[in-house]
């Protein structure tokens, strides 16, 4: 569920962002580790998405990670 930080509203999945209608604003989606909350490094091999996290040298599935919407 990717919810709008500030409106709570569906956002939109729009080329790689995240677009809010309510807000008229785009968001990019950023991951972070549930550890250390470093900002995790986006790997996708074979189709499936994975991160990286440098800080703990450790990957990351992407169901473990916080994800946080920022402002683009
Ligand atoms: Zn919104
Ligand atoms: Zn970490």
């Amino acid at each position: 569920m990717n919810q709008c930080p500030d409106c709570k509203t569906e956002l939109e999945y729009q080329d790689g962002n995240y677009a809010c209608a309510s807000c008229q604003t785009l968001f990019s989606k950023h991951a972070f580790c549930d550890t250390c909350d470093s900002e995790l490094e986006r790997l996708a091999a074979c189709g499936a998405v994975s991160y990286f996290c440098k800080p703990c040298n450790q990957l990351k599935s992407k169901s473990t990670a916080r994800y946080e919407f920022r402002p683009v």
